[in-house]
């Protein structure tokens, strides 16, 4: 199969669809890779490396979206829209439920999209999402530190305060994948820290693991409001596969936060928690306030630490590439139940139940 990794487009988006390594194990499958040129560079790897691995190094865009399959990191931004076709496979982060003029050029075109975000594991769990959740959640706790600082607007705290001085408080919405990860960073630095689920189990093995060091709590309203008021940083966390993001926090609870406290919405992919949360933003300006209160809603944050992210990426997308690119996509999806739930619009339709709903479509 002829494969393309495009250069990433979003803005500060600089990790890439595949490693040099992954592109010496796919053509060692008997497979030709395409990469633009330049698309490595982000993450510290240059056009040479790719030769050396096997591919074809290609200045246009466009040649290289002539692939049979691309694998990229974010889902594809308008401008490329116009390269979809119904002969292409897109293997890539796509976030559909928060898109919907994407998933409408994907199914007029007949385009195979395949999110990462959905694919789910044998254990129930999500495989391709997992890692970026990882860096996410340890990126939030080192981001909102940063934005506490007086330079930057916060409140002048340091997280782990010193002796005779009170530490800072961390509240972290949603206990699973990113709200752990923020957790043991919190933890870390010295916070004081609350973390709040709606699943039971998810508060008892956070327990387990932490004893009297983490305060665990229901999530509903009157908890939420409770807990963010005197929080340094808040970190949402909170995901419902597929689909948009509640609104957990409202803009009357954001009112009653100090002024100089920082939210880091780790959720702003699927539409954010926070009623606040009027725009997504960006890693050139990440950060805007409300209420006295910094927001940074930025949707990709592991761009931030793009060369750890792309290893990271590579290491768990690529058996299910070589997968795909080895066997295609109908036979992939048939022997792989974790490709299978990986399809979110297949030949013109929406194929998965939590988007379809998300976006008023047909299923
Ligand atoms: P996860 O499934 O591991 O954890 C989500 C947790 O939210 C679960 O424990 C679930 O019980 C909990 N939850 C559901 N409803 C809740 C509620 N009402 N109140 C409190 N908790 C609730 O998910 P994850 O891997 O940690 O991902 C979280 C979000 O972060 C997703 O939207 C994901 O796409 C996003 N993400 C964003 C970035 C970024 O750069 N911004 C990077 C990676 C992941």
């Amino acid at each position: 199969m002829l494969i393309g990794i495009p250069k990433e487009i979003k803005n500060n988006e600089n990790r890439v669809g595949i490693t040099p390594l992954g592109v010496e194990l796919l053509v060692q499958n008997g497979h030709q890779v395409m990469v633009q040129s330049g698309g490595g560079v982000g993450s510290g790897f240059t056009d040479e490396q790719y030769q050396e691995a096997g591919a074809n190094v290609e200045a246009s865009a466009e040649k290289v979206w002539s692939a049979e399959m691309i694998i990229k990191v974010k889902e594809p931004l308008e401008s490329e829209y116009q390269y979809f076709r119904k002969d292409l496979i897109i293997f890539t982060y796509l976030h559909l439920a928060n898109e919907p003029a994407l998933t409408t050029a994907l199914e007029e075109s007949g385009t195979i999209a395949i999110g990462y975000e959905t694919m789910v594991g044998e254990a129930g769990d999500l495989p391709l999402l997992n890692p970026m959740s990882v860096i996410a959640g340890r990126l939030s706790v080192q981001i909102g530190s940063q934005f506490l600082e007086s330079q930057y607007g916060g409140k002048g705290v340091l997280i782990g305060g010193v002796p005779g001085v009170k530490n800072g408080k961390v509240v972290i919405i949603g206990g699973g994948v990113s709200g752990r990860n923020a957790l043991q960073i919190a933890l870390g630095m010295g916070a004081h820290c609350t973390v709040l689920d709606v699943k039971p189990e998810v508060l008892s093995e956070i327990e387990a693991l932490y004893g009297a060091d983490v305060i665990t709590l229901m999530s509903n309203e009157v908890n939420i409001a409770n807990a963010i008021k005197d929080a340094d940083i808040v970190v949402g966390a909170v995901l419902i596969p597929g689909r948009k993001a509640p609104t957990l926090v409202t803009s009357e609870m954001v009112a009653g936060m100090q002024p100089g406290s920082v939210i880091v919405d780790i959720a702003v992919d699927q539409g954010g928690i926070f009623e606040t949360e009027d725009h997504v933003t960006s890693h050139d300006d990440p950060v805007y306030v409300k209420h006295g209160v910094l927001h940074y809603a930025v949707p990709n944050m592991p761009g931030a630490v793009s060369r750890t992210s792309t290893i990271a990426l590579t290491n768990v997308t690529l058996p299910y590439a070589v997968k795909i690119a080895n066997e295609g996509y109908e036979a992939a999806g048939k022997s792989d139940m974790t490709i299978m739930t990986g399809f979110n619009v297949y030949k013109g339709k929406v194929t998965n139940k939590d988007v379809a709903e998300s976006l008023d479509k047909e299923y």
